[in-house]
C-alpha cells in the first residue's frame, strides 16, 4: 500500500531539484488537506494569522502589537551569545531566540574563515521606529509598526572589513545564510516586489526549510507566501529531511488544520500575516 502511495505521488508530482534539495508540488496533500493517518486537526484563530517565523511585514502588512517578540535582550549584556560579533553600538538589541540563530550562522562562517561580522541594527521597539520615521523621512524609513525590525525578525548585519556588498561576510550570507534559515530580505532584483532598496546587510529568519525553497526558487517573501497559497502544499527534501509545507486560509470563526499527532512528526505553525497559517512538518525517518 505504501509502495503504490509512493508510486502515485512521484507520478503525479512536477519536480525541480538542485544539489541541495527538491521541491515538489503536494497534490496529494493540497487536494482536501484532509487529515491523514498519524494527523490530528488543531483549531486555528484568526490572531494566529499573525505570529510567527512566517509572517510578511512590509508597507502593507504592518506587525500586530500582540506579536511582537517578548524575549528582546540589550547584546552588549550578552555577548556570550554571540561571541566573536562586533556591535555597532551598546544599544541594540535583538530577540535572545534570533540572537542563538545568528551565532549558529557566524560560528559555521568561521569554519570557512570568515568571521568579521557586526550587528548594525537589531530589534526596534514603536517608539525608536517612530522616532527614526520622523527622522529619516518615508524613502528611507518606513512608518512604526511596518519594519520588519519592530517584529524581532530581522537584523542588519555588517563587516568590519567592507561594505557588506563586497564583504567576504556579505558574500559568505549571500550563499550561506539559507542553510541556517536566513533570506536577504532585499535583493538587488527584486525592488519592484519589495519596494525596498537593495539592502545587501538586511537579513530576515524565516527558519528551514523555507530559506531553502525561497532561495532556490529566487522568491522573496511576499513571492513565497503567494506560491504556498497558490500550490497549497508543497513537499521539501533536502539531504535527508522530508517536510511538507501547507498553507490554509483563516476565515473570521477560525479553520482546523491537519497536525501530526504526538510521535508522528515535528511541526510549525505560523501565520502570514495575510489571511491564512502554514503548516510544516518535518516528517518523521522513513
Ligand atoms: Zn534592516
Amino acid at each position: 500500500m505504501a509502495a503504490m502511495l509512493l508510486f502515485l505521488f512521484i507520478a503525479g508530482c512536477e519536480s525541480a531539484s538542485d544539489a541541495a534539495g527538491t521541491i515538489e508540488a503536494n497534490a496529494a496533500e493540497a487536494g482536501a488537506r484532509t487529515l491523514g493517518v498519524g494527523y490530528a486537526a488543531v483549531r486555528v484563530s484568526p490572531s494566529q494569522v499573525h505570529e510567527g517565523n512566517l509572517i510578511l511585514v512590509n508597507r502593507k502588512y504592518p506587525i500586530e502589537e500582540s506579536a511582537m517578540p517578548n524575549d528582546i535582550v540589550k547584546l552588549a549584556g550578552h555577548m556570550e551569545r554571540i561571541p566573536g560579533i562586533g556591535l555597532l553600538d551598546g544599544s541594540i538589541r535583538l530577540s535572545e531566540s534570533l540572537a542563538v540563530k545568528f551565532a549558529a550562522m557566524t560560528k559555521a562562517a568561521e569554519a570557512d574563515g570568515v568571521h568579521h561580522f557586526m550587528i548594525n541594527s537589531g530589534f526596534r521597539d514603536m517608539d525608536e521606529q517612530r522616532e527614526l520615521y520622523a527622522e529619516k523621512g518615508g524613502s528611507y524609513a518606513l512608518p512604526a509598526g511596518y519594519s520588519e525590525h519592530n517584529a524581532g525578525l530581522s537584523l542588519d548585519i555588517g563587516s568590519s572589513l567592507a561594505a557588506m556588498e563586497n564583504a567576504p561576510e556579505g558574500r559568505w550570507l549571500q550563499d550561506n545564510a539559507w542553510k541556517y534559515g536566513f533570506v536577504l530580505r532585499y535583493p538587488k532584483d527584486k525592488t519592484d516586489v519589495t519596494g525596498i532598496e537593495y539592502e545587501p546587510w538586511h537579513f530576515r529568519y524565516v527558519g528551514l526549510p523555507h530559506s531553502f525553497v525561497m532561495k532556490n526558487k529566487n522568491m522573496v517573501l511576499e513571492e513565497y507566501l503567494d506560491y504556498l497559497k497558490k500550490e497549497r502544499s508543497i513537499r521539501v527534501t533536502i539531504g535527508d529531511d522530508v517536510y511538507t509545507i501547507t498553507h490554509y486560509p483563516v476565515p473570521e470563526e477560525g479553520a482546523d488544520v491537519a497536525v501530526p499527532a504526538s510521535g508522528s512528526g515535528e511541526y510549525e505553525l505560523s501565520g502570514d500575516n495575510r489571511d491564512g497559517v502554514i503548516v510544516t512538518v518535518k516528517l518523521p525517518p522513513a
